[in-house]
């Protein structure tokens, strides 16, 4: 007896090779039937008998195409049509907008092997794609995902493309993206004045202008990198002089996991999360000596490395370099160039560039992953990554969160699921601004998501803060920036319900009493928080420039303990700084100009500046980096220290005591490496002594961390070993950034809690 199931599958469905599986596996059970890509997600028919149908679906479970997420499927019974033959329906365009848009997906194997294959038609032709690769969120411009509905409707398929396409049985039936050297995009190269320069072969041209040196700035998926030869000491110092860079760690690519270890430590999980298809750049520690020229990462422990994600890149790569500098194609804190703007903005820093005609319509960095302990951390999501979104405990009525200001992100939710847009940078610039807008319209149209409350910091000056007030949606919601870390971390572990002891380290928030917060102990669940401990006030001489000035924060603190008797110690910056010290000590003195902070942060940078490791802050972090960087363990007892409790108020940490002992260690000779180590030691033990009091106080037994702190490796196992060791259960931020790039994701959480609460 004849009997038919339609089913609806939502998820990342769409751009993985579902329909050409469904297809596959309902033919091979003997099943009539249709499928069709809907904005809801793909919807499937079938007629046949029970066993057929049975059959069928096992095969669905158990052979899902590597790239698709399914996160429901809806099985109903319905009257049979008396369909013959299986078909593939074009795409219906309801309103719905469930389809869940796949993020990018790096050059898969059977790709890589027609390239390389000179009787295959493909043969060396750089936009190689198929049904499980490519391109996708940076190329789609709303869902369903057609290829009319992507930039590659600049290319109509040629007979042989649409023989492939139509063909059940070929790998690339129903590639929405594929193309062929006769009809889909080229590349050209050229001059830094936009003039071509004629060649049979760009990628051969580019490729031998790097062997010399040159600086190429090569389009990407998401955007422009600037390459170098990672072994040529001038070229990579020119690319860091045009590009104004000062001592930030530059990214490099290489062909393969074997050429990598050469410079790189790397595990069996480091080495599984490099070649996945995400293909992030994985921080890696650097072997010693290596070959790679000291100015691509000067002075630091670790190399950023990735693998080959396009068939330009593989093309790029030959198999003749050690590895290349690929650095995202920006200036400073801006937004990545995707577009001809190219020649105008990086014309003074790139030689060549290597370029295309396939539009970018939404750009993305590369990701940025670290594994500490085989968990995955994120210093950046990116490509790769967006749009699959993070799951949450709640269903959520539609949230914008807007984020902060630094790294930034946005959030939208809908249903159950949060998607976290792209790594946007700073947006304190007027292209920063521009891509923020973008990206919420963009996420809003292609989710279809109408947000009905809008989440944004405290801060006043922040943008994103003055977007959201100014916006129409009339239900906004505030969230104080380190109960947006914490609420984020709780978020994604799924234990919102829980009251949790929050740990959040970072650099700078705005705080409810109007200061700079950023060392903060907060006890609650969202949208709750009580702010239970914090680091003793200290004035930020100069404000801003405290932070690009590591050594302005020595001093404010010095002054705080010992008064200008600091200047007898043997500090290095006193000298190359001795004409301003003055000024900024009365800066601290008499309070002008010089916000206080409670920041965890800054107290990184003062004690980095006067053990001598960072005069100036070149890149956000560095002076905590480098003091990381130096800390080389021993036996030692962390420094004294005093909590000073107070009723009805939080617990103030005060320093004093460690400051006066590290004066006393400097003076006396004690290495950097001790002194940074002895200090990571005495924070650890400051933050476990506290949870353990707070414990015995509220009989909360859970622990949350955020702020971007905890990026610091020694900061986050130490103390994550030192909770667990007084038996509480600690969360830290795995699947979003810990730091600013988690904020709007922590804002979602607040302002869902608090809608669901009234
Ligand atoms: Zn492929
Ligand atoms: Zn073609
Ligand atoms: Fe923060």
């Amino acid at each position: 007896m004849t009997r038919r199931r339609e089913i609806l599958a939502t998820g990342i469905v769409q751009g993985v090779g579902f329909r050409p599986f469904v297809f596959r596996i309902a033919r091979r059970h003997g099943l009539a039937g249709t499928v069709c890509n809907t904005s809801e997600g793909v919807r499937i028919a079938v007629e046949g008998t029970d066993d057929q149908i049975a059959g069928f679906l096992e095969a669905f479970e158990a052979e899902l195409p590597p790239l698709a997420h399914v996160t429901s499927m809806k099985i109903t019974e319905a009257r049979p049509a008396g369909l013959n033959g299986f078909e593939i329906l074009p795409s219906t365009d309801d309103d719905a907008h469930e389809a869940l848009v796949p993020p990018d997906v790096s050059v898969c194997q059977n790709c890589l092997r027609e390239l390389a294959d000179d009787n295959d038609r493909r043969y060396r032709y750089p936009f190689i794609n198929c049904t499980d690769c490519g391109p996708r969120y940076t190329i789609i411009a709303d869902v369903p995902y057609d290829r009319e509905q992507t930039s590659m409707i600049d290319f109509p398929m040629c007979k042989h493309c649409t023989g492939e396409y139509k063909n059940p049985a070929d790998r690339r039936f129903h590639a929405e993206a594929t193309c062929c050297g006769n009809c889909g995009p080229s590349l050209r190269i050229c001059d830094n004045r936009n003039s071509e320069i004629k060649t049979d072969d760009p990628i051969a041209y580019a490729h031998e202008k790097l062997h010399e040196g040159a600086i190429v700035a090569v389009k990407g998926i998401g955007g422009f990198h600037l390459a170098v030869d990672a072994m040529n000491h001038t070229a990579v110092e020119n690319l860091r002089e045009r590009k104004g860079r000062g001592f930030k760690p530059f990214a490099l690519m290489a062909d393969t996991v074997e050429r990598i270890r050469i410079f790189c430590h790397m595990s069996d999980d480091e080495e599984k999360m490099l070649a996945s298809a995400i293909r992030p750049i994985m921080i890696l520690r650097k072997r010693e000596p290596n070959p790679i020229t000291e100015g691509v990462a000067p002075g630091n422990s670790y190399f950023g490395v990735m693998l080959p994600y396009t068939p330009v890149h593989r093309l790029l790569l030959g198999d003749d370099f050690s590895a290349l500098v690929m650095t995202s194609g920006n200036l400073a804190d801006e937004p990545i160039v995707i577009d001809d703007t190219a020649f105008a903005r990086l014309g003074h820093v790139a030689d060549y560039f290597l370029t295309h005609n396939r539009r970018i319509l939404h750009r993305a960095d590369d990701s940025v992953v670290k594994i500490i302990n085989g968990k995955q951390q994120l210093w950046r999501r990116s490509r790769g990554y967006v749009p699959r979104p993070i799951t949450m405990q709640h269903e959520a009525p539609p949230i914008l969160a807007c984020g902060g200001m630094m790294k930034n992100t946005i959030a939208l939710t809908r249903g159950r699921d949060v998607f976290l847009s792209q790594h946007m940078g700073d947006i304190d610039s007027e292209e920063g601004l521009t891509f923020f807008e973008e990206t919420i319209e963009h996420l809003k149209r292609m989710l279809g998501i109408q947000p009905r409350i809008i989440a944004h910091d405290l801060h006043p000056d922040y943008l994103s803060t003055q977007y959201a007030l100014a916006s129409g949606i009339e239900n906004k919601i505030g969230v104080q920036h380190h109960a947006a870390h914490i609420a984020a971390c709780q978020y994604e572990h799924q234990i919102t319900d829980r009251k949790v002891i929050g740990i959040a380290l970072d650099g700078t928030g705005y705080g409810l009493d109007g200061n700079v917060w950023g060392g903060e102990v907060l006890v609650g669940r969202p949208p709750d928080y009580e702010r239970a401990a914090h680091f003793e006030y200290v004035p930020m001489p100069g404000g801003e420039q405290a932070i690009r000035q590591p050594w302005r924060m020595a001093v404010s603190y010095l002054m705080a303990t010992l008064g200008r008797e600091y200047r007898a110690l043997p500090l290095r910056f006193i000298a190359p700084h001795g004409h301003e010290l003055y000024d900024v000590e009365t800066l601290a003195e008499r309070r002008i100009n010089s916000p206080l902070t409670s920041s965890c942060g800054r107290l990184f940078d003062a004690v980095s500046a006067m053990l001598g490791l960072a005069d100036a802050a070149t890149f956000e972090g560095e002076p905590a980096a480098r003091l990381e960087m130096e800390a080389t363990p021993n036996d030692a007892l962390p420094y004294g220290y005093e909590l000073i409790h107070a009723k009805d108020a939080p617990t103030i940490i005060s320093t004093k005591e460690m400051f006066r002992a590290i004066a006393k260690d400097i003076a006396g000779g004690t290495s950097p490496g001790d002194i940074a180590w002895r200090f990571h030691l005495t924070l650890i033990d400051v933050f476990a002594k506290l949870a353990a009091e707070l414990r015995d106080r509220t009989n909360i037994n859970t622990v949350a961390f955020g702020g971007g702190v905890f990026l610091n490796q020694i900061m986050l196992t130490g103390l994550t070993e030192k909770l667990t060791a007084q038996g509480l259960e600690v969360y830290s931020p795995e699947q979003a950034p810990p730091g600013d790039g988690g904020i709007s994701l922590g804002q979602i959480a607040v302002a869902a809690a608090s809608e669901r609460t009234g």
